[in-house]
């Protein structure tokens, strides 16, 4: 057979864990034989991340920014427990945040639904898309441990040397403190990219925040997002019959849950972490969703919304079999090489990614399925498959 040959390639980032496990599955048995794959690899595995001091991930980011393209999967985001394990020199930030820093941009999440597994969320009719920031906020932080008594302040040194002082907190005794700080220019670009994707897809867009507590901060965010609807916006939208609504984001939760879905949601940074777990949870599993960050100058990253699912590593590594579900991990792939054949006019790639789609949710809709999504299935299958029978199952449809 003939493979289909690519004309530009695509920045890859392999990963750790049973997400590495999974990866290396996947090209070998569903793209491999069917695409004359061109990749540009980076090892953002944890132990090549420390032998060269992190200076991988900054590269595997403008390797992305430079092709425009970029698939990425899981990574494990090391702390003191996985310093030991891993018997680390450093301890580095998570290469997500490395790289959304660097590409800025939004992140889009959306559920992978198949007709056999119904949300648990009984009302829903249309998949919720998490528009999530991917700029600063918490991810971009820095933070201090108080000792004991003393005056925290937030000092402004402007350009031209002046000084503007706020106090955070007068301590009494030990504490901690953050600062955390966004750009005006990255919020109008998170909205902007929101209500593109939402022209695009036809999908109302709610944005929330916290303005009534945080008048500076989320007011700002609440004020950009208002003044890039009404300027730059408000026409196309009403041409498309596609509305904007803002509200609190408490209010917004409550009303997620009671409404039917099929809008896209605009979430700072951290409600989009939080919220995305969420909406993939409440819509089937964790594995079952679409993950995209898009960055302002035109480069796209696709993942996996979910880690490395350390628990079935370990399994995986006492030589048992675990069903871990790769769909989320192949729609990344299948995401890229779509994105890739789009920017570089190739038909046959595009034909293929869809295939590849189809051939993972039929094969799911025909009751052939991992662990996770066998719980909740209706009709429930005999059994569930590990990993390697379902990717071959699949690979037996394409
Ligand atoms: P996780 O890997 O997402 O797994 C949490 C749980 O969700 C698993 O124990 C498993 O539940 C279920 N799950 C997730 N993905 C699954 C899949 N593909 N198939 C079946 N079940 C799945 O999160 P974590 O255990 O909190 O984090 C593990 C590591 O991943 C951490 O080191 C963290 O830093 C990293 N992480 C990386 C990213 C990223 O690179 N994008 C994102 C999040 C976390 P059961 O055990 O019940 O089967
Ligand atoms: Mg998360």
């Amino acid at each position: 057979m003939t493979r289909i040959t690519m004309k530009n390639p695509i920045a890859e980032l392999d990963g750790d864990e049973m997400t590495r496990v999974l990866w290396a599955m996947i090209k070998e048995e569903l793209i491999l034989p069917f695409v004359d794959l061109k990749t540009e690899y980076y090892d953002l595995g944890l132990m090549n991340r420390d032998a060269t001091n992190d200076e991988v991930s900054a590269e595997s980011a403008r390797a992305i920014q430079r092709l425009g393209v970029g698939v990425k999967c899981a990574t494990i985001t090391s702390n003191a427990a996985r310093q030991e394990e891993y018997k680390l020199t450093a301890l580095y930030p998570s290469p997500n945040a490395t790289i959304r820093a660097i590409l800025d941009g939004t992140v889009f999440r959306k559920p992978i639904a198949v007709s056999n597994v119904k949300p648990s969320v009984s009302c829903w009719r249309a998949p919720i898309v998490i528009g999530r920031h991917a700029y600063g906020d918490v991810y971009k932080s820095a933070e201090m441990e108080v000792e004991g008594p003393g005056k925290v302040e937030l000092v402004y040194t402007k350009a031209d040397g002046t000084e503007r002082r706020v106090t955070v907190a007068d301590f009494k005794g030990p504490g901690i403190v953050q600062g955390i700080h966004n750009l005006n220019g990255s919020i109008q670009s998170f909205a902007r990219a929101c209500f593109l994707y939402a022209l695009e897809e036809k999908l109302p867009v709610w944005f929330a925040s916290k303005d009534t507590i945080s008048k500076t901060y989320d007011g700002r965010f609440k004020a950009i997002f208002n003044e890039v609807y009404e300027t730059e916006f408000k026409e196309k939208c009403a041409a498309r019959g596609i509305s904007y609504f803002y509200t609190l984001i408490d209010d917004a939760v409550a009303r997620v849950v009671k409404g039917e879905g099929g809008f896209l949601w605009a979430c700072k940074n951290y409600d989009g972490d939080v919220m995305s777990d969420m909406i993939a949870s409440a819509s089937g599993s964790l594995a079952m969703m679409t993950s995209v960050l898009v960055s302002p100058a035109g480069a796209f990253e696709y993942e996996a919304a979910h880690g490395t699912v350390q628990q079935h590593y370990y399994k995986w590594q006492r030589g048992e079999k675990t069903s871990t579900n790769p769909v989320a991990l192949i729609f990344a792939w299948t995401g890229a090489l779509a994105k890739r054949a789009d920017i570089d006019g190739t038909p046959e790639l595009s034909a293929f990614a869809k295939r590849l789609e189809t051939a993972t949710l039929k094969t799911i809709e025909d009751g052939e399925m991992t662990g996770d999504l066998a719980r909740l299935a209706s009709p429930a299958p005999a059994k569930a498959l590990d990993s390697g029978e379902f990717i071959k199952t699949i690979a037996g449809r394409i």
